[in-house]
C-alpha cells in the first residue's frame, strides 16, 4: 500500500459520514436487559387464544450416533411478549413485515405509573401521568420508543394476578382487569409528540375493561406499533436506555412473537 493512502483515507472519512450515517451508527454501550418473557406452557395469551405449543419432533441420540433435537411450535400472533402491527386495528396500515426497522429500535422513555396501577388495576394511563413524567424528566424527545411501566410485569406468569382472570374462552374477556393507555392520552401523544412505538407490561395497550380498543385504533391509525407483555421494565431508567424490539417477520402478519432487548448505559 502507498504510504500516503492511510492518511488519505483518514482525510476522506469525515466526508463519507453523512451518507453512511445509518450504516455506521455506533451501537449503544451498556448493560443488556432481556425484555421478553420465555415462550412455554405458562406463557400468557388472550383468554380466547390457545396457548403456546411446542411439540417434540425428535430429541435424543439418532441411529447414526449423534445428538439431535427439533421441535414444531404453534402460537397465536398475540401472546407472550409480542408485537401488535398497525394493521391489527387499522386497515391498510403496516403489517408485521412492513414496519420500518427504524421504528423498532431507538432510545426509550419509560413512564412509571406503578403507584396508580397498584391503587387501581383498571387505571387508565392519562395525559396527567405523561405530564407528571415530563415535569420530572423533560419532554418526550422526538423519535422515542415510549414504554409504560405499570408494575404488572411482576405478576407474570400468574394469569389471575396479571390479567384479572385465569379463566379462558369468550366469557373470560369481560373479566379482564389490568391497566392500559387512556384513549385521550393516545390521542394527545399522536397530536403533540412524535413517537416511534409504544410498549407496556400488560397484555394490551388498552385496559382490560375496554370494548372498543380505542388506543389501538388511534395509535395504529398513525402506523405506531405496540409491544405488549414487555418484561423487566423495572430494569430500565426513565430516560437514557435504548431498546431493540425485533418480531418474527410474518408476511402480512398482524403481530408476532417479539424478542425485545434493552441497553442501559
Ligand atoms: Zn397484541
Amino acid at each position: 500500500m502507498h504510504r500516503l493512502l492511510p492518511l488519505l483515507l483518514v482525510l476522506l472519512l469525515p466526508a463519507c459520514q453523512p451518507a453512511n450515517e445509518a450504516a455506521t451508527a455506533v451501537f449503544p454501550q451498556g448493560t443488556i436487559v432481556d425484555m421478553s418473557h420465555a415462550f412455554n406452557d405458562e406463557t400468557i395469551y388472550w383468554p380466547t387464544a390457545p396457548g403456546f405449543d411446542k411439540n417434540t419432533d425428535f430429541e435424543g441420540v439418532t441411529d447414526a450416533g449423534f445428538w439431535y433435537t427439533a421441535y414444531t411450535v404453534t402460537t397465536a400472533e398475540h401472546g407472550g411478549t409480542h408485537l401488535d402491527a398497525p394493521i391489527h386495528f387499522s386497515e391498510g396500515k403496516h403489517a408485521a413485515d412492513e414496519i420500518p426497522l427504524e421504528r423498532l429500535m431507538g432510545s426509550a422513555v419509560v413512564v412509571d405509573v406503578t403507584e396508580q396501577a397498584a391503587a387501581n388495576r383498571d387505571h387508565l394511563i392519562s395525559i396527567d401521568d405523561i405530564m407528571a413524567h415530563e415535569h420530572k424528566h423533560g419532554a418526550i424527545p422526538q423519535g422515542s420508543i415510549l414504554l409504560f411501566r405499570t408494575g404488572f410485569g411482576k405478576y407474570w406468569p400468574d394469569r389471575e394476578a396479571y390479567m384479572g382472570t385465569a379463566e379462558r374462552g369468550q366469557d373470560a374477556v369481560a373479566l379482564l382487569h389490568f391497566p392500559g393507555i387512556d384513549p385521550e392520552a393516545a390521542q394527545w401523544l399522536v397530536d403533540n409528540r412524535s413517537i416511534k412505538a409504544v410498549g407496556i407490561d400488560t397484555p394490551s395497550i388498552d385496559y382490560g375493561q375496554t370494548v372498543l380498543f380505542e388506543s389501538h385504533q388511534i395509535l395504529f391509525g398513525q402506523n405506531i406499533p405496540a409491544f405488549e407483555n414487555v418484561a423487566n421494565l423495572d430494569q430500565l431508567p426513565a430516560t437514557g436506555a435504548h431498546v431493540i424490539a425485533l418480531p418474527m417477520k410474518i408476511e402480512g402478519g398482524s403481530g408476532g412473537p417479539l424478542r425485545m432487548v434493552g441497553v442501559v448505559p
